[in-house]
Parts: structure tokens; sequence; C-alpha cells
């Protein structure tokens, strides 16, 4: 086993100190958790933070003139504040809250397909988006009578950017792809996707889900038109996520659900809608979410998101070698700009049956299709075994996981 301690540039045993369900034993086995693709485990600070939102503040925001109200929403918009720092928008009123990515994807599906979305238009997505970046697109397609064009992934599971800049036309009206895949870990080359959709004028939206929680993201150096992450996956609570929007996006659009907390005035013959992220924001707010997400990425920050992608990436490389090393093995997505996502298939073994086994020995990991049945599609196969990793996982973790694994393959043969 190695010495968790021995790493330079960030102490995993304090870290893993601030969470505290890693102290868990499950199937009286300690927890190894490697499902931190689905969701992330969250460190006493966000923990802490929403419980003393509930101790100490809880009231409605934006509309009272007493104390706790005015307390709740200084921290709800300073809330917004550290997400716009965090992914660098250049305003303030260009981050939404939403409750999640899939919340994102359908409100810009909802607002841009309303406006400029026409028959005979395009839109382009990929082979390897999550359900939750393809389906609202192929709802609004089939609503207004436009198109879906999607750019294949070759057998590493990359874009191919030849079959991308193909599909580019006067007909194309939106590109929507992710910036991370959830199931295979690769990094898309996001920049040049947008650099050649920008040469026709094409807008982008970015899925970073995957993205955020395990890199340094920057909307504008990126030049994307739309950008969104879910609080789950990067520390934070669930039910809370963002929409990065440019600022010409945010006006245009008109409110994707209406109701209180939307309006400047309301008459019953005509209501004015609140500028900026409020007209998005219909009803009360995910105060304590929000709340939450702040701590989550002030956490991070903390660490610094270098010293993060650092350490994944080691554990990343180490668990890919030791997986190598097993007969049978196949992964797929095996390139080298990756996050620390690895899937991976045994001989004919179904992912289901390992990962049950992987459970009993206390390992949690993500079996079958990950929400992208067309990519499982593109590879033939039914599902894989998902192993992914925070910068609380160790080195020793995998040795457990893969000596897990040698005893499920075993029973299995
Ligand atoms: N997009 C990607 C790449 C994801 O990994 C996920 C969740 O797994 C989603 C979208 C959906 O996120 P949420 O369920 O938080 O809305």
């Amino acid at each position: 086993m190695q010495n968790t301690l021995q790493h330079t540039a960030l102490d995993v045993e304090k870290v893993r100190a601030d969470f505290p369900i890693l102290k868990m034993q499950v199937n009286n086995k300690p927890l190894v958790y490697f499902d931190n693709g689905a969701t992330s485990q969250k460190p006493k600070q966000v923990i802490d933070a929403i419980a003393k939102y509930y101790y100490e503040e809880n009231s409605n925001i934006h509309r009272g003139v007493h104390t706790l109200s005015q307390r709740a929403t200084i921290h709800y918009e300073f809330a917004r504040e550290t997400a716009q720092k965090h992914i660098n928008a250049a305003a303030v009123n260009e981050i939404i809250f939403t409750r999640g990515t899939t919340e994102s994807v359908n409100l810009v599906a909802h607002c841009f397909g309303k406006l400029f979305i026409e028959k005979g238009d395009e839109i382009v997505v990929s082979e390897m988006e999550h359900h939750s970046n393809i389906l609202p697109w192929q709802v609004l397609c089939e609503e207004k009578g436009a198109v879906l064009k999607v750019i294949p992934v070759n057998e590493n599971g990359e874009l191919i950017l030849e079959e991308y800049k193909k599909l580019l036309s006067d007909k194309t009206k939106l590109i929507a792809v992710t910036h991370v895949s959830n199931t295979l870990g690769v990094i898309n080359d996001v920049k040049e996707i947008i650099s050649l959709a920008k040469q026709k004028n094409i807008p982008v939206f970015l899925d970073g889900a995957q993205a955020v929680p395990h890199m340094a993201v920057d909307v504008q150096d990126l030049g994307c038109d739309f950008y969104c992450f879910s609080g789950h996956k990067i520390y934070a609570p669930t039910g809370i996520g963002v929409l990065y929007a440019k600022a010409k996006w945010v006006e245009k659009f008109e409110p994707y659900q209406v109701g209180g907390g939307t309006i400047k005035t309301v008459t019953f013959d005509k209501t004015v809608y609140a500028d900026g992220p409020l007209k998005f924001e219909a009803g009360t707010p995910n105060m304590e979410g929000a709340i939450g997400l702040a701590t989550a990425l002030n956490y991070i920050n903390e660490i610094g998101l270098e010293t993060i992608s650092t350490y994944e990436d080691e554990l990343m490389q180490y668990a890919t070698e030791k997986l190598k090393q097993l007969a049978g093995v196949k992964i797929y997505g095996d390139v080298k700009h990756k996050a620390a996502v690895i899937s991976f298939n045994v001989n004919n073994i179904h992912p289901f049956d390992i990962g049950t086994i992987l459970d009993k020995q206390g390992v949690a990991v993500r079996t079958g299709h990950h929400c992208t049945q067309p990519l499982m599609q593109h590879f033939n196969i039914p599902g894989t075994i998902r192993a992914s990793f925070s910068f609380y996982n160790t080195k020793a973790e995998i040795d457990i996981f893969i000596s897990a694994l040698e005893k499920a393959i075993k029973m299995l043969s």
C-alpha cells in the first residue's frame, strides 16, 4: 500500500478529515467512494454553513426589510458573486441560479428556442453527451421542426473535429457540447469547437458538470455563450446549480418560468419583468443551496484547483496502470487529455455484477450507461464500470479497489 501522507502539494489526510462520511464503514468495510462523477461528498464546512443558515439566518430573501431577510439576501447575492468569480464571468448579472445542469440546459433550450429556432434550423450536440444535454434539444427540435446534428466520436472516445467542421452551416443555430465526458473523462477541445463556431457566428453552450470539479474554468477565456454546472458534483448541496449566460442573452431571453421574484411590476393588463438573472429565478429560491455552493467553491479554492488537478491526475494514472495489469480489462476513453474518470469493462462480465461485488467490499463505483446511451451504442456495450476520483481519494484506496476487483473477476469468471 502507498503512504497517502507522502503527497507534497496536497495534505490528503487533512482534507479527508473535513469529509465526515469518508469515515463510514459500508458492509463492514471502510468506505472507498469512487462515485464522485455521480455526486461528490460534502465537507463539514459546507454542512456547517447550511446548518448555520437555518440556525441563524433563515428568512425569505429580496423582499424583506427586516434584519434576517436582509442578511439572507446579502448571502444569497454574495454566493452569486462567488460563482461569478469562480468561472471568471464578466458580470454578476451573467450568473443565474438553477436547480442544476439539467435545469440549466432546459432553460437555455426553452429561452433560446422560443426566440431563435425555426423550422429547418440545426442544433449540434455530440455523441458523448449526457442525456440532460440531448433531450432538451431533441424536444426543441421536435417542437420547431428543427434538426439535431451529432458530432461523432472516434474509437478512443474523442470528438472527431473534422466531422464537426462539416456539420457547421448557415442552418446551424447553436452548438451544445460537454466540456468533459461524464462517462469517459475525456476533456474536449472546447476552445477549438468555440473558435470554429465563432467563425460562423454560432453561439456555443458548454455543459461543465464534469469539468468544474476538476479544473479551473474561465468562461471569458473560453469565449462560450453559455456554461453550466451542478452544485452537488462540486462539494455543494443538491438542488443548486449555475448557468452562466453572456449578458446579451440574459437581456434578450424572456423568463423561463414566471411568478414571484421575476418581476418589476404586475397589473392585470401587463407585467414588466426584472432585469438580470432574477427574471429566471421564479419563486423562493434555494437560499441554503446557494450559500452551501459559495462555501464549497471557497473550500476548493483554498486548496487550489491546480493542486486538485495535479493530485487527481496522479490518482488516475496510478489506477489506470493498475487496471491495465489485470487480464481482460478494457478501458474506454484511454486518452492523454482527460479528467479523473476511468470507464472500463472486464471480458464479458456484466458491469452490474462487478459493481455489486465491489460494493460488498465497501467500494462504491457506478455501473451502467451513465445517462449516455448513445455513447454506449457507439461502443456496442450495455454499460461500463466507472471509477471517478476526487482529491479526497488516495492511492491506498485504489489498492483496495484493485484487490476487490480481482476478487470480483475471480468469482465471476
Ligand atoms: N451533464 C453531465 C456531463 C453530467 O455528468 C450530469 C450528471 O451526471 C448532468 C449533465 C446532469 O446533472 P444534474 O443531474 O446535476 O442536473
